[in-house]
Formats: structure tokens, C-alpha cells, sequence
């Protein structure tokens, strides 16, 4: 019976691939970028989405949009072996699938540089449509590791308290892939909603408080300099999984600032990204 409920459980929790941060990673970081825009680049946003709508409400549209095109598949990580500290365009980008499945992370950001100021027509939309989604892949940590399909091919078991089980609640078993425990489960753990995560990092003692987040250029950098440093993020939370797989208070306490800050960082880059590029007068972006 037990083995029954277990499987039943597995099987739900494990149904669909988990493609990137939930949708409430990226409507947070869409959000703290939001917060932002110059004035410009709010204008072009609202021209390009329409009056009233987000970044948060398209942030997870490239994931919807990916069975249909399968070409987009890899635009959505980067797999760099853990024992590697840097990327390595020659091998992390040109893998045997390229042609039916897309390169990788960091060749689609650099080119969106340029389409999010230059594509022609529904083109400009969807290059903001993905700039907001892949800024926010590319710091998810396990969205840049190699080994185990990044995590995908591991199921743990969430076994933690987190912020939002306290007083006299009891923390709940919730098998999930190690990946998809990155993507929300963590986050899930601390909030009820997305909003309350956003009101989290901006105040108080949240990260995007913090003198890290006030550091001059913490917004810049390459997406290649990008992804180097969530790996290296990803190689600490990576040594912190305990070998039997239960993801208790102690890592969920540990990893938790590091939750914080790829969101945070995530969110101060986008909102770069998308200045920078409405900025130029010039195409293509110089
Ligand atoms: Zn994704």
C-alpha cells in the first residue's frame, strides 16, 4: 500500500518536464526588474506588450511556447561540467542537436541583445518575451550544470520546514527532482506567493537591500561572466545535497540566501538588459 501512494505521489510530482525557475522565479525577477525600467524602456515595454501588462505576466511564456517549437529547446541552459570552472564556448555550445533543437543559453541572450532593440514586428515582442525568461534561467543554478541532466535525473525529497511551516506545523515528504526542488520548490517553501517574495528581497533585510546588491556593476557583465557565476553557485548548493537525498531545514536554511541572491542579481541584470537595449539609437545594438 505504502509502495502504492509512494508511486502515486512520484508519478505526479515528477509528471512534466521542469524547464525552468517556476513560473514564480521568473515573475519575481521580472517583477524586481519591472521596479526598473527607465522611462524609455517602460514605454517600449508598454508598446510592445500592450497598456497594463507585465513582464511578470509573459515572464514564463518561453516555456509555454517550447513544444511548439522545439528549436527553442536549449536556449533555456547551459550544461558545464561541475568539476569546470569556466565556460567553454567550443564545447557547452555546439552540441549534436543544435540544428533541430537550438544552441545554448548564452549565444540566444547575446543575440536578444540586439533583437530586443532591432527584430522586426511580433519579433520584437517575442525577443522580450524571451530576454525576460532566459536572464532569469541563466541564474538558476542548476540551469548550468552538466552532470545528471542538471539535476533532473536525481528525486529528493523536500523534507523541510521552511519559512512558511512554523509554531506547531509538521514539515510534509515532497518527492521532487533535485532540478525542480531549484526551480520552485525552495521558493515555495518560503512563500505563499510570489508578490510576498518580491516584498521579501526589496526591503527589510532582503537582498536587494543589501551592500552586495548596491555594488557598482553588480547589474552588468556578459552572459557568458553570467553563467560562470551561477555555476559556481551551482557547484556550492550542488556539494551541499546530503547523499540521502532529503533536502531537510539544514540545506533549505543554508541554500536560502542563496535563493535570495540569483533572484535578486537576476532581477537588477534584466532590468540592465532591457535599458541597455532600448537605449541604443543604433542597429544592430552596437
Ligand atoms: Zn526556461
Amino acid at each position: 500500500m505504502r509502495t502504492a501512494i509512494l508511486a502515486a505521489v512520484l508519478s505526479c510530482a515528477l509528471s512534466g518536464q521542469a524547464l525552468a525557475w517556476g513560473q514564480e522565479g521568473h515573475s519575481i525577477i521580472a517583477e524586481i526588474a519591472q521596479h526598473r525600467l527607465s522611462p524609455e524602456a517602460a514605454t517600449m515595454v508598454e508598446q510592445l506588450l500592450g497598456k497594463g501588462h507585465s513582464l511578470a505576466a509573459i515572464a514564463s511564456w518561453a516555456d509555454d511556447a517550447r513544444d511548439a517549437r522545439p528549436e527553442t529547446s536549449n536556449w533555456h541552459f547551459v550544461s558545464i561540467p561541475l568539476a569546470r570552472d569556466n565556460y567553454d564556448e567550443a564545447v557547452d555550445c555546439h552540441p549534436a542537436d543544435e540544428a533541430t533543437r537550438g544552441d545554448r543559453i548564452v549565444n540566444e541572450l547575446k543575440r536578444l541583445r540586439n533583437e530586443l532593440r532591432c527584430a522586426p514586428g511580433d519579433k520584437q515582442v517575442e525577443a522580450l518575451k524571451f530576454a525576460v525568461h532566459f536572464v532569469g534561467d541563466i541564474h538558476q543554478p542548476l540551469h548550468v550544470i552538466l552532470e545528471k541532466t542538471g539535476g533532473n535525473d536525481i528525486i529528493i525529497d523536500l523534507f523541510a520546514r521552511g519559512d512558511k511551516c512554523t509554531g506547531s506545523c509538521i514539515p510534509q515528504h515532497d518527492y521532487m527532482k533535485f532540478h525542480a526542488a531549484w526551480d520552485s520548490g525552495l521558493i515555495l517553501g518560503t512563500v505563499w506567493d510570489w508578490g510576498r517574495y518580491v516584498d521579501l528581497l526589496e526591503t527589510g533585510n532582503g537582498w536587494l537591500t543589501s551592500p552586495e546588491a548596491k555594488v557598482s556593476g553588480i547589474d552588468g557583465g556578459t552572459p557568458e561572466q553570467w553563467a560562470e557565476e551561477t555555476h559556481k553557485a551551482a557547484q556550492a548548493v550542488w556539494a551541499l545535497l546530503p547523499e540521502n537525498s532529503v533536502l531537510g531545514d539544514a540545506y533549505y536554511q543554508r541554500v536560502a540566501p542563496i535563493v535570495s541572491r540569483q533572484l535578486g542579481v537576476a532581477g537588477l541584470r534584466l532590468a540592465k538588459f532591457l535599458n541597455d537595449a532600448y537605449a541604443s539609437k543604433q542597429c544592430p545594438v552596437p
